[in-house]
């Protein structure tokens, strides 16, 4: 299909939709695959039309409800067949992705204040640090260097360390809990 020639045109969600309906079922999933333009995701996109958005709409005779999105049943961003499309939240659409193992997520991710950071600095802190290249020693040593004279680009060497990491350490961003 010519888009470009569809662009303006009235009726230009029909003429989608229409094309979305011809479009050949795959063998065995049933699945019509868009085969023009999609997003940066994936997912079939003409101009502002978002094409399986638009083919549940017709098939609910409704717009979606504020913050649904368009969910694959069958985890094809291509499809646009009408009856493996359903109406559900992010969420939904997450946990659905995690039940059938197409997606591994860490659990909730806590930030800020109920980071687990915050609530156990012990365990994440210096050398219990998963990234700690340092340990507690080498803190004091790098401070005690420092404050004779030495530069970080030279305590980064002495160390093996990158030139921020000393900063952190000097700045007290990080390791602030080592005297
Ligand atoms: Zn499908």
């Amino acid at each position: 299909m010519d888009w470009y020639k569809v662009r303006y045109k009235k009726n230009r969600l029909q003429i989608i939709l229409n094309y979305c309906a011809s479009l050949p079922k795959e063998r065995g999933t049933h699945c019509q695959l868009w085969d023009c333009k999609f997003d940066a995701e994936g997912y079939p996109r003409v101009g502002m039309t978002h094409v399986h958005r638009e083919v549940l709409v017709k098939k609910l005779g409704r717009t979606l409800k504020p913050g649904y999105l368009a969910c694959h049943t069958c985890d094809t961003p291509s499809c646009v067949n009408e009856n493996h499309l359903w109406e559900g939240t992010n969420a939904d659409n997450i946990r659905d992705a995690r039940d059938k193992g197409r997606l591994v997520l860490p659990t909730v991710r806590a930030t800020g204040e109920r980071s687990g950071a915050r609530r156990h600095p012990e365990k994440y802190r210096g050398e219990n640090h998963g990234k700690a290249r340092l340990t507690e020693q080498d803190v004091r040593r790098i401070r005690a260097l420092a404050d004779q004279g030495k530069k970080a680009g030279a305590l980064a060497v002495q160390f093996d360390v990158h030139c921020n990491t000393i900063h952190g350490v000097l700045s007290r961003r990080n390791w602030s809990h080592v005297a």
